[in-house]
C-alpha cells in the first residue's frame, strides 16, 4: 500500500487490482491503491488516450440518461457495474430532470458499496447493492431493486462499460436478454463497449486480459446483436462521441474517439 492511499474498507483487496478501482484510476479518482495505479500504468503503455476514452464513456453516460429521462419518459433505472461514484452518475443526470427518479447502483466490487454511502445518503430513491449482474434472477429479486423498481413501468436497463468484462463463456447476451425480458414495453437498453472494429483495440484487449483478467472486444456486429430485436434509437450503435453530440461531429474521429462504441434501444 501506497503511504498516501486510506486503509482499504471491508472485503476489498488492496493487493489485487480491481476493474472499478482502476477504471478510478483512469477517471483521476483517489479511490484506489498502487496495484491499480500500476496496471493502469500498463495500459497506457498501449493506449495513452485511456483517459480520454474514460471521459467520452462518462460523457455519453450522461447525455443517454438525459435522453431517456427528457425524451423517453424513463424514471427509473438499473445501472449494471455501475462503477464507483464520480461526477454526474446516472441519479444525479436523471433527478436534475426528474426529481422523484430511481435508481439502483448494482456493482459486485464491495468498493462500490463503501464508497456509495454518500449516494446512500443523498436521497431515498437511490441505492447501491452489491450483487453479479451476470446473476440476472438474483439482481431482479433483490429486497432493494423491488423496493425502487415498479416492473410494471418502463426501466432504463444500464450495460455501460461492461460488457468488454464479459467473456462469451459468460454468455452476456443472454444476460442483456434477461434483464429486458423482466422489463416491460417502452424499457430501453442502454449499453457501450469497448469495440474490436478498430486496429488499436487487439493491443489493448491484450493488455486487459493480462493484467485485469477479463477482456472480450466486440466487433460493431457483435456488439449490434446485443439489442436483438429490441428497436435502435438513432443514431444507432456508434462510436462514443458520435451519439446524440452536443456541437456536430466534423472531424474523423481520433483512436480515443472511436475505441468504443455504444447505443440505446427500446424494447417494442
Ligand atoms: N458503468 C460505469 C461507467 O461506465 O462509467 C463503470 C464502468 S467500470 C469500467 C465497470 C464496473 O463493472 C466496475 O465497477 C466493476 O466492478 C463492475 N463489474 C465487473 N464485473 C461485474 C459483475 N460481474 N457484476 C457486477 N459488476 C461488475
Amino acid at each position: 500500500m501506497a503511504e498516501q492511499d486510506q486503509p482499504a474498507p471491508a472485503g476489498v483487496d488492496p493487493t489485487k487490482p480491481s476493474i472499478a478501482r482502476a477504471y478510478d484510476v483512469v477517471l483521476g479518482g483517489k479511490d484506489n491503491f498502487a496495484i491499480d495505479r500500476a496496471v493502469v500504468g500498463e495500459m497506457l503503455k498501449i493506449v495513452p488516450e485511456l483517459p480520454e476514452v474514460a471521459t467520452h464513456n462518462r460523457q455519453i453516460l450522461s447525455r443517454g440518461v438525459h435522453y431517456l429521462v427528457e425524451e423517453a419518459g424513463i424514471r427509473q433505472f438499473i445501472d449494471l457495474g455501475s462503477g464507483l461514484p464520480t461526477r454526474e452518475n446516472t441519479h444525479q443526470v436523471a433527478q436534475r430532470s426528474a426529481p422523484g427518479a430511481r435508481v439502483v447502483y448494482v456493482d459486485n466490487d464491495p468498493i462500490v458499496l463503501a464508497h456509495g454511502r454518500a449516494i446512500l445518503a443523498e436521497n431515498e430513491n437511490t441505492t447501491v447493492i452489491t450483487a453479479d449482474l451476470r446473476d440476472p434472477r438474483a439482481v431482479l429479486a433483490d429486497p432493494e431493486v423491488r423496493r425502487l423498481i415498479d416492473f410494471a413501468q418502463p426501466v432504463g436497463v444500464l450495460l455501460v462499460g461492461i460488457l468488454h468484462h464479459l467473456h462469451d463463456s459468460e454468455d452476456p447476451r443472454g444476460v442483456a436478454k434477461a434483464y429486458m425480458d423482466a422489463v416491460p414495453s417502452g424499457s430501453h437498453l442502454f449499453m457501450t463497449s469497448f469495440c474490436a472494429s478498430f486496429p488499436e483495440a487487439a493491443a489493448l484487449e491484450a493488455t486487459y486480459l493480462r493484467v485485469l483478467g477479463t477482456g472480450r472486444f466486440r466487433t460493431l456486429q457483435e456488439l449490434r446483436e446485443f439489442f436483438g430485436d429490441l428497436e435502435m434509437v438513432e443514431p444507432g450503435l456508434v462510436s462514443l462521441p458520435e451519439w446524440r453530440p452536443e456541437t456536430p461531429i466534423s472531424h474523423d474521429l481520433s483512436v480515443a474517439e472511436r475505441l468504443m462504441a455504444g447505443g440505446i434501444a427500446r424494447k417494442r
